[in-house]
């Protein structure tokens, strides 16, 4: 099968006021044409809509960050998978570890949150990964496969709908990452895991790499086999970064 067209991401997690955050929009949709991959920034929730706007006329895609699992109701600051999709995105961010470590978020809230962010049209990119103590006792894939069983919904899981980010959690924010061979056996376990649940509809579904991406590693870690993409946080919020870890992408 050809590969699949490469997908690059920017989580800006809680970063960016208006201001920052159209103006980071402008300065990337003003230059995403040509780079031959697919680019999503998913800025905080009080600026969805002011960054959709910003990038209506290019070719960015915008996602939320996360999403309730509950189509409304008493979830005091929360926002649903709909509010997300209202507010102009197309994909949503779910399961991130910082939600999952920091925030005590289960494998079974985020299949929840999938099936919701699925229903209302949403394409979720769902986050799984080691910790550095799980890596240590030779349990990373393990644990792939257990997020995986736990965070994807039982029906409905598409290539149209759903993305995988690997993402371990000792390299987010880190300056560290895994091997090159590291990440192969990771990103290739993922897709056996996904080719057993799904069959054929696995070799469709797009497996992201993050963390401690920057421009100066990107090229080698998105040339291996399996990794369709990245997610980016911190050099997401430089235009000039994140546009070069894209064109890295293309190289
Ligand atoms: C992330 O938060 O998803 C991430 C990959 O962060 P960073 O690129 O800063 O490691």
């Amino acid at each position: 099968m050809a590969a699949l067209k490469k997908l690059i991401a920017g989580n800006w997690k809680m970063n960016m006021l208006t201001p920052d955050g159209t103006a980071l929009a402008h300065a990337i949709g003003a230059k995403a044409q040509g780079t031959g991959c697919d680019l999503l920034v998913c800025p905080p929730a009080t600026i969805l809509r002011s960054v959709a706007e910003a990038l209506s006329d290019s070719d960015v895609a915008v996602g939320g960050q996360d999403c309730h699992e509950a189509e409304s109701g008493a979830f005091t600051g929360d926002v649903s998978a709909a509010m997300v999709r209202d507010a102009g995105a197309s994909h949503v961010i779910l399961g991130h570890s910082e939600r999952r470590h920091g925030l005590g978020e289960t494998d079974a809230r985020v299949q929840a949150k999938t099936v919701t962010a699925h229903g209302v049209g949403l394409t979720a990119i769902v986050c799984i990964g080691e910790t550095e103590a799980e890596r240590d006792a030779g349990r990373t894939l393990d644990i792939l496969s257990a997020q995986l069983a736990g965070s994807l919904p039982e029906t409905g899981v598409r290539g149209a709908n759903t993305v995988i980010a690997y993402e371990p959690v000792w390299a987010i924010g880190t300056g560290r990452t895994p091997t090159l061979d590291e990440v192969e056996a990771a990103h290739g376990h993922i897709r056996a895991t996904l080719e057993g649940a799904l069959g054929g509809e696995a070799a469709t579904i797009r497996l992201l790499y993050g963390g401690s991406m920057k421009p100066e590693n990107a090229e080698s870690l998105l040339a291996i086999a399996n990794v369709d993409g990245g997610l980016i946080g911190g050099a997401s919020l430089d235009a000039e970064s994140f546009l070069a870890i894209a064109a890295a992408a293309a190289a």
